[in-house]
């Protein structure tokens, strides 16, 4: 790395949890446009890809053997198994982008967010995006249509259980309008951008 390409300050990572239906791939998606200097991490998944995903876009999609030799060979960040799938965060991007003062978006579950948050506790942001009721959820995930009956309602059980887990996050989002969510997003990336325990110890403004 050119010394002119490091920046000031130690890229952070934000994590976005939400239970499905919350319209977290909405947000997230709009914020990786919207936010200047935002990548996103791109999850490892076993799981079959939906029809509108493309590979290297919205996950990696692997095999069982291929997801737990990456596993094994300790090149997960965190890892987790949601709905009969693996699911995982590759280490080095996420490492590389911290060194480089680069910010990563992850679109991880609790679990997750439990392993970062443990392991990059000062580089960690949490955010929880919750929608405005348990109704307004499950019309959501049936809009979606992209699951059947039984898959929904074991999403919708899922769900209640993991909207729990909002108060283990430094945020909360209630996603009643998309837009002003994404500015809510917005307004927390920017704050914690500038806040002073985040830039490097050779960091000097100006010399006094
Ligand atoms: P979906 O199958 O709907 O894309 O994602 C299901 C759940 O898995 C979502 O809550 C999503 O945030 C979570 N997820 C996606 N990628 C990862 C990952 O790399 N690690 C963990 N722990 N969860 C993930």
């Amino acid at each position: 790395m050119m010394e002119s390409d490091r920046r000031p300050r130690r890229g952070i990572i934000f994590i976005l949890s939400a239970p499905s239906g919350a319209g977290k791939t909405t947000i997230s998606r709009a914020a990786l446009k919207a936010i200047e200097g935002l990548d996103a991490s791109i999850s490892l998944t076993t799981r079959v890809p939906r029809e509108n995903e493309a590979e290297g876009l919205d996950y990696h999609f692997v095999n069982d053997e291929e997801f737990n030799r990456r596993l094994s060979g300790d090149e997960l960040a965190e890892w987790a198994r949601v709905f009969d799938a693996s699911y995982g965060t590759p280490r080095e991007p996420l490492e590389n982008a911290v060194a480089a003062g680069r910010d990563i978006l992850l679109d991880i579950d609790i679990q997750g967010a439990r392993q970062i948050r443990a392991h990059y506790a000062a580089d960690a942001v949490t955010i929880f995006v919750l929608p405005p009721s348990f109704d307004e959820l499950e019309g959501r995930l049936r809009r979606r249509g992209t699951e059947d009956d039984a898959a929904i309602a074991r999403r919708l059980k899922r769900a209640q259980e993991e909207a729990s887990a909002y108060p283990e996050y430094d945020y909360l989002i209630i996603n009643a309008e998309v837009r002003d969510s994404i500015e809510r997003l917005k307004a927390i990336v920017n704050a914690e951008r500038l806040k002073v325990g985040r830039l490097r110890a050779e960091f000097a403004p100006w010399t006094i």
